[in-house]
C-alpha cells in the first residue's frame, strides 16, 4: 500500500503500461464484439450475478473498462476492495437503498439528520417502498426494528457540519449495516470503512471531480457488498458514462492538494467568519467546541473545508452582495460556492424537521474554494457587512445576472 498522494495519483492504472498508454483510455464502446456466444453468455451470467469482471464486458451498462479503473482507484483511497459507481450521487444512494432494503426484502431505513436534502426527500418520499424512522446517533439502536435494512448518516453532515462518531454508531447499529456519506469529507481527511461502515457513499459531483463538471457517484465497500450494487445498476441502468469515469479518474490525482489548500483557507474564514458582527452561529469542525468528541485527529485527519453560518441580516441579501463568490449548489468545485440550504439544497426537507435539525432558516452553506483566501475574506467581508447601494446588482428579466460594471 502506497501512501494517500501517491495512491491518488497512481490508483486504478495498473493496466496503462501494458496497453502502451499514458493518460487513461476513455473507452466509449457500448457493444463489444462476441464472435463466441456461447462464451459471451456466460460473461453476461456472470455481470447478472454481481460480478466486477468477465471475458467480456458484453454491453456497456454491464461493464465499462474506464468507469471501472476509477472505481479501482476509489476503492485504492478509501480502503476498500471493491467500490461501484453511479451516474450520480443520487443513483448511488438509490442503489444502496435498494441493494440493502429492497432485494433482502426490509422494508425500513433509520437515518440521522441533518443530511443532504435530496437524500432526505428520497428516504420521506417512500419512493423505494422503504418507510424511513429519523433518530438521533444516540437513539440509533432504539429505532432499529427487525424490518431495518439500512442505517443512514453524514458526517460531516449537509450542511451544518455536525460530526458524528461512525464507530459509536455501527456498534448501535448491530448487524444492521451502515451507510457514511463521506462527501463533505472525501477519503481525504475520512476513511468510513475502516471505523465498521459498510458502505461509503461519494457523490462524486463535488471533489472527486472537483472542477464543477461532471455528475456522478461512488460506493466504496466489500465485495459481499459491491456484487448486490453491481445487478441493482445493471438492472435499474443507474450507470456512469465514461466521460465521467475519466474525469472523477483525473480528479483525482489532485484531490488531495486541492482538499487541503482549501482546508487551509476554510480554518482561516471560518476563524475570521466566527468573529465578525454580521454572522451569528459559525460552524466548522476547527472552530472551539465543534468538535466536543475529539474525532478530528482520530476519526478526520482534518476539519474539511466545508463551512456554514447565520447571517445577522437576510442570507438572500448577502448573498446577492457578493462578487466573487459563486452563488450556487454543489460543493468542492475549485471556485468558492455558496448557497441557502432553506432555499435550496434543503427546501424539502419540512420546516419544523429542517430546524430541529440544526439548520436554521438563516444559516448559509460556503464551499471553500482555491482562490488567495485574502480575495475570499474581501468578498466575504463587504457583503456580510451591510447595503451598498451603488453595487447593487438587480437580476436581469431572463433571471440571469448582469456582469458586474468593473471599477
Ligand atoms: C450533492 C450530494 C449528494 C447527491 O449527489 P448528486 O451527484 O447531486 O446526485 C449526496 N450527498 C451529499 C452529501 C451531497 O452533497
Amino acid at each position: 500500500m502506497t501512501r494517500l498522494r501517491t495512491t491518488a495519483v497512481h490508483g486504478g492504472r495498473d493496466d496503462l503500461a501494458d496497453l502502451g498508454v499514458h493518460a487513461l483510455p476513455i473507452d466509449l464502446s457500448t457493444t463489444y464484439p462476441i464472435p463466441d456466444q456461447t462464451e459471451g453468455g456466460y460473461a453476461l451470467q456472470a455481470f447478472a450475478e454481481g460480478a466486477a469482471h468477465a471475458t467480456s464486458p458484453v454491453y456497456s451498462r454491464l461493464h465499462n473498462p474506464t468507469v471501472a479503473r476509477f472505481e479501482q482507484a476509489l476503492a485504492a483511497l478509501e480502503g476498500t476492495s471493491a467500490a461501484v459507481a453511479f451516474g450520480s450521487g443520487m443513483a448511488a444512494v438509490t442503489a444502496v437503498v435498494q441493494a440493502a432494503c429492497v432485494l433482502t426484502g426490509k422494508t425500513h431505513v433509520v437515518a440521522v439528520r441533518p443530511i443532504y436534502g435530496g437524500t432526505d426527500h428520497l428516504l420521506s418520499s417512500g419512493l423505494l417502498g422503504v418507510r424511513t424512522t429519523y433518530a438521533t446517533a444516540d437513539e440509533v439502536a432504539d429505532a432499529i426494528t427487525p424490518e431495518t435494512g439500512l442505517v443512514v448518516v453524514e458526517t460531516p453532515a449537509n450542511p451544518n457540519l455536525d460530526l458524528l462518531d461512525i464507530a459509536a454508531v455501527v456498534a448501535r447499529a448491530g448487524d444492521v449495516p451502515v451507510v457514511v456519506d463521506n462527501t463533505f469529507a472525501t477519503p481525504v481527511l475520512q476513511n468510513p470503512a475502516a471505523h465498521g461502515a459498510t458502505y461509503v457513499l461519494h457523490s462524486g459531483t463535488k471533489y472527486l471531480g472537483g472542477h464543477g463538471d461532471v455528475l456522478g457517484g461512488v460506493v466504496a465497500c466489500d465485495e459481499e457488498h459491491a456484487a448486490p450494487l453491481r445487478q441493482v445498476r445493471i438492472i435499474t441502468g443507474a450507470v456512469l458514462h465514461p466521460l465521467g469515469g475519466y474525469l472523477m479518474h483525473r480528479g483525482l490525482a489532485t484531490l488531495p492538494l486541492r482538499v487541503e489548500a482549501a482546508q487551509r483557507g476554510a480554518v482561516e474564514l471560518a476563524a475570521r467568519l466566527d468573529a465578525h458582527p454580521g454572522t451569528g452561529l459559525v460552524r466548522h469542525p476547527s472552530l472551539p467546541g465543534a468538535d466536543p468528541a475529539g474525532l478530528i485527529g482520530t476519526q478526520m485527519r482534518g476539519p474539511g473545508a466545508m463551512l456554514a453560518f447565520t447571517t445577522r441580516e437576510d442570507p438572500a441579501a448577502v448573498v446577492r452582495r457578493l462578487r466573487l463568490v459563486t452563488p450556487a449548489v454543489s460543493l468542492g468545485s475549485v471556485d468558492t460556492l455558496i448557497e441557502h440550504p432553506a432555499a435550496l439544497t434543503h427546501r424539502l426537507v419540512p420546516d419544523a424537521a429542517r430546524e430541529a435539525s440544526g439548520v436554521p432558516a438563516n444559516l448559509l452553506r460556503l464551499s471553500v474554494g482555491l482562490e488567495d483566501v485574502e480575495d475570499i475574506w474581501d468578498d466575504l467581508d463587504q457583503a456580510l457587512s451591510g447595503p451598498c447601494e451603488q453595487d447593487y446588482i438587480k437580476p436581469s428579466s431572463s433571471g440571469f445576472r448582469e456582469p458586474a460594471a468593473s471599477h
